[in-house]
């Protein structure tokens, strides 16, 4: 069984079956011809299920076999250009081999005496992300499991940092659609069950600053204490960015803690075209960045940024067995002085191994181009009259239903859009998402993929269209 650690005696075996697995999957890239087979969870779960674990088949070519019929042969392909649906990117090969690297090395972030150089290049990634956001000279941060992970950790700081006796005062404020790991978090960090206050939005999807000013107000005059403004730099179903100069104005008048949760819309601070789509970002006391949403890295790799290093201290304990205290005085860079987590993954180095191959630009361009693509798709879907879209987009979200003109129930034209989706993801031809929009069903593009083209989107539309109108057809012989 030794024969299966990786160390100097087994090199060689390392090569030979990593080698094997990486070959299985690059066939398997230059061969899906749809995102998705629509296998079932019925056919799936029998297949798993049938597999005995305490029945190993001893060799990495078997086992790859077995994986083909479980998981590779069905999984959802994030790289094929109709896969439109959530914030999941294709990734680049940088950070792939990134990856296999760290993977392999398995440094682990918490302590130096874990991973040396590992934990300079995860500053270094910190310090070049803060100063891309603009935080200044007192900056820090650190890398995390994923955007929800990292709200949580902002919102610690600013409870902390509210100072209040009370918790059962504290208020966050966010909008409407902003991401629930916000409310998450608040009932995580113990706040009251009404502690996130909802900020309506105006018609593209942004807070609207003048109901957030009122609240508050409110807030104040009822005796409570506002904790955080949460604004969103790209929400997650409309790609809408919140007025962040505006908002940042309201948060030093009311001496309250700015949050920018930019898990999708953080691949602009590598983008020299539309960079200035979340201008005021800079005004942040913290940042959530996504690097595997729209930095084209694999999952997981995100971080929190916060504009004054001394604010993380809330999140530092000391382990006599681990970073004991006397290793700050020491100078020692014990990483989990900073984080939530102990044991964690040098998920900087996808990034690190990105930028030096490709360069932030050629990260940027990427993103830019999902965000012109979508500029494109709006303009496809603003002209058919058998969609209505509703915003058009800051990112690269595009949300919509299928109106048939003949059809006036919303219940009826709900269900064919539902149907549309259904349809669509058994048949493997597409995936999309949805969501709702004033309570009535809609379908969502998110576009993260370049190599998707406005052919594409226009092909997945009469797709759409024509699931729905079979529904409606349907149903016209189901009430005849
Ligand atoms: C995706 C997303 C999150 C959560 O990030 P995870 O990496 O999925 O945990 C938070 N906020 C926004 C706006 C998002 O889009």
């Amino acid at each position: 069984m030794r024969s299966h650690l990786l160390n100097g005696l087994t090199a060689e075996h390392y090569r030979s079956s990593v080698t094997e697995g990486v070959e299985r999957v690059a066939a398997k890239l230059a061969t899906t011809d749809r995102p998705f087979t629509g296998v079932t969870v019925d056919t799936l779960a029998p297949r798993v299920d049938a597999i005995d674990l305490d029945r190993p088949l001893g060799s990495a070519t078997a086992v790859l076999d077995e994986l083909e019929e479980v998981y590779l042969r069905d999984a959802v392909y994030f790289h094929h250009p109709r896969y439109l649906a959530h914030l999941n990117c294709p990734v680049v090969i940088p950070a792939v081999l990134g990856e296999a690297v760290l993977s392999a090395v398995n440094s682990s972030l918490d302590t130096w005496d874990q991973s040396a150089g590992g934990t300079l290049i995860e500053r270094r990634l910190i310090d070049w992300t803060a100063r891309r956001i603009g935080l200044g000279p007192a900056a820090d941060g650190v890398f995390t499991s994923g955007g929800s992970q990292s709200n949580l950790q902002a919102l610690l700081l600013a409870r902390e940092e509210a100072k209040s006796p009370s918790p059962a005062k504290l208020r966050v404020f966010a909008s409407e659609v902003s991401h629930f790991s916000v409310q998450k978090s608040a009932k995580l960090l113990g706040l009251d069950p009404d502690a996130v206050v909802p900020i309506p939005v105006d018609h593209d999807k942004r807070m609207q600053t003048v109901a957030l000013a009122r609240e508050l107000e409110r807030c104040v005059r009822d005796g409570l204490v506002p904790m955080a403004v949460v604004a969103t730099a790209g929400t997650t179903d409309f790609g809408s960015i919140d007025p962040l100069p505006e908002t940042a104005e309201l948060c030093a008048r009311f001496g309250t803690w700015l949050h920018v949760d930019a898990a999708y819309g953080c691949g602009l601070l590598a983008s020299r075209t539309y960079r200035h789509r979340i201008d005021g970002i800079e005004r942040a006391d913290s940042v959530t960045v996504d690097y595997h949403k729209s930095f084209f890295q694999p999952v997981s790799s995100s971080a929190l940024l916060v504009r004054d290093a001394a604010t993380l201290r809330h999140a530092t304990y000391h382990a006599e067995y681990l970073n004991p205290r006397r290793m700050v005085q020491e100078r020692i860079p014990n990483q989990v002085d900073k984080s939530l987590q102990t044991t964690r993954r040098f998920d900087a180095l996808k990034l690190w191994m990105t930028l030096r191959v490709m360069g932030a630009d050629g990260i940027g361009e990427l993103f830019d181009e999902v965000c012109d693509l979508a500029a494109r798709g709006w303009e496809l879907l603003a002209a058919d009259p058998r969609f209505d879209v509703v915003v058009a987009p800051a990112l690269s979200t595009l949300v919509f239903r299928y109106i048939p003109a003949a059809v006036t129930d919303p219940a009826e034209i709900d269900r064919a859009n539902l149907h549309a989706r259904r349809a669509l993801f058994a048949s493997g031809d597409a995936v999309v998402a949805g969501t709702k929009v004033g309570g009535r069903h809609y379908l969502k593009f998110t576009l993260l993929n370049p190599e998707t083209t406005t052919a594409d989107i226009a092909a997945v539309l009469d797709l759409i269209a024509g699931h729905a109108e079979q529904y409606l057809g349907d149903s016209l012989d189901r009430a005849s």
